[in-house]
């Protein structure tokens, strides 16, 4: 059997990889979408290295959209397999992709605007959300811990990975002549003690591991600092200098836990008494999602919701769902809060937030997670003077603020307790992915350091046989 790395190769999006086995079975490992490459990601998303009309089985790891966002597009190829994931991670799915469908329409219209212009003919979204709403028929949900077997030759079992509402390690026993090969995906790893999920949790022995190592090497500060560093924000921005906290933040996970730090604020009395706005369709319906699927919350939050059942909403939370509604936020003179998608600032209504405030000194950005370094969050927090957003060049006099521990990846530490479940002398190899390129090869040393031997960094579509 093979395994062939398509994606998320020494880089963080695009997350595919392609497993045949002995007798022929294609299962498909995540299928996932390059972002914030700019023109470059539209041809490297259109060109996937595979067959998709091959493709027997596809398994999930998670609902965000480097890991899931070429789903549409694959069935609209030709892909008529079976999609495996967690209930959650279908939800989830349901309402990303067609906000993805959605994205691609709307910026495939902008740039024919453009072409037409240069007297050029008019391209087509790589999928539509239309093409998204197809694919969900292909879904098929499994739950934590529920072996499902695939044709008697390989089975298939989620694990608690952390990382989002949903988000799995995947287990896989594949038949392979007389051997059983067991290996594992993590998909990615969320971060330990968080307030709304559970940890990641242990899985059984594996031979391969497929690893996540966005923060391979770095270290994020505890979680418990962070509620801490939101309320300083609120207060400096809101109470001191009369101005709006706007916070760019991923629509699933990232927001709702911000709002769940809000909310516990709010309900011990600690919070000021300003306006919050939650605006961003997705996040309302991730939100909503959120609400359904309390199987996957920790016990703290369990804890809290006996006084407070809604921990995803108080008095002065307002979620907006209309254009006009997120517009009249910018013509509004009074202090805010402004949580708004997406995170990297690229896209979304928070880059009309960010557009309108930037040159306000009395506004603050609030990073919550990671950018990549081509986005525009990434240009912002890494102290440019100017940026340009919508074509038009911009000063930026706003106060920068980072909460970096919000992070949902695991640090090096946490990922190195995550496989300590893990005996070292039966891991025949840990495959890094999911990683920008210096970060692997630290991660790596780490690794063998700490006594992992078999570490390897495979190239963008390596074929290496199991
Ligand atoms: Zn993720």
């Amino acid at each position: 059997m093979k395994i062939e790395f398509l994606g998320a190769t020494r880089e963080v999006t695009g997350s595919k990889h392609l497993i045949t086995t002995r007798k022929g079975l294609k299962i498909l490992l995540d299928c996932g979408m390059y972002q914030g490459k700019g023109l470059e990601t539209d041809s490297m998303n259109r060109d996937l290295g595979f067959d998709p009309t091959e493709i027997d089985y596809l398994i999930l790891s998670h609902a965000h959209i480097d890991h899931s966002g070429l789903i549409p597009y694959i069935h609209k190829l030709g892909f008529n397999g079976t999609i495996l994931c967690t209930p959650a991670t279908r939800d989830l799915c349901a309402i990303m992709l067609a906000d993805a469908g959605r994205i691609q329409e709307a910026d495939t219209r902008t740039f024919n605007k453009k072409r037409q212009l240069q007297g050029l003919p008019p391209v087509e979204p790589i999928y539509t959300q239309a093409d998204a709403q197809a694919c969900m028929g292909c879904f098929i949900s499994v739950p934590y811990h529920k072996k499902f077997n695939i044709e008697g030759e390989v089975t298939v079992e989620f694990f608690d990975a952390g990382h989002i509402l949903g988000s799995s390690c995947v287990l896989l026993e594949v038949k392979d002549g007389r051997r059983t090969v067991k290996i594992g995906f993590t998909g990615d790893v969320g971060r330990y003690d968080k307030k709304i999920l559970r940890d990641p949790e242990p899985f059984p022995q594996v031979e391969y591991l497929i690893m996540e190592s966005t923060y391979g090497d770095r270290l994020h500060t505890t979680l418990d600092t962070a509620e801490q560093e939101l309320l300083m924000a609120v207060l400096d921005t809101c109470t001191k200098k009369k101005g709006k906290l706007i916070i760019p933040s991923f629509a699933i996970g990232r927001a709702q836990e911000i709002i769940y730090a809000l909310d516990r604020l709010e309900h011990v009395k600690m919070l000021p008494d300003i306006d919050v706005f939650v605006d961003s369709p997705l996040s309302v319906s991730a939100t909503n999602i959120m609400r359904l699927h309390t199987e996957c919350f920790n016990e703290a939050i369990a804890d809290y919701m006996k006084s407070d059942p809604d921990p995803f909403g108080f008095d002065r939370l307002q979620y907006i769902q209309s254009v006009q509604a997120s517009k009249a936020l910018n013509v509004r003179h009074k202090p805010c809060v402004i949580i708004s998608a997406s995170g990297m600032m690229e896209a979304g209504r928070v880059k009309h937030h960010i557009a309108n405030h930037i040159e306000d000194p009395s506004t603050t950005i609030l990073c919550v997670g990671y950018c990549e370094p081509s986005t525009l969050g990434a240009k912002i927090m890494r102290g440019d003077k100017t940026v340009s957003i919508f074509g038009q060049l911009h000063k930026v006099r706003a106060e920068l603020r980072n909460i970096e521990s919000l992070s949902g990846h695991a640090d090096y530490e946490e990922l190195l307790r995550y496989i300590s479940c893990q005996n070292k002398r039966q891991i025949k190899k840990i495959f890094l992915v999911h990683g920008e390129e210096q970060t692997q090869d630290n991660f790596r040393r780490t690794l063998n350091k700490r006594g992992w031997k078999r570490v390897e960094i495979p190239a963008f579509r390596e074929a290496i046989e199991l």
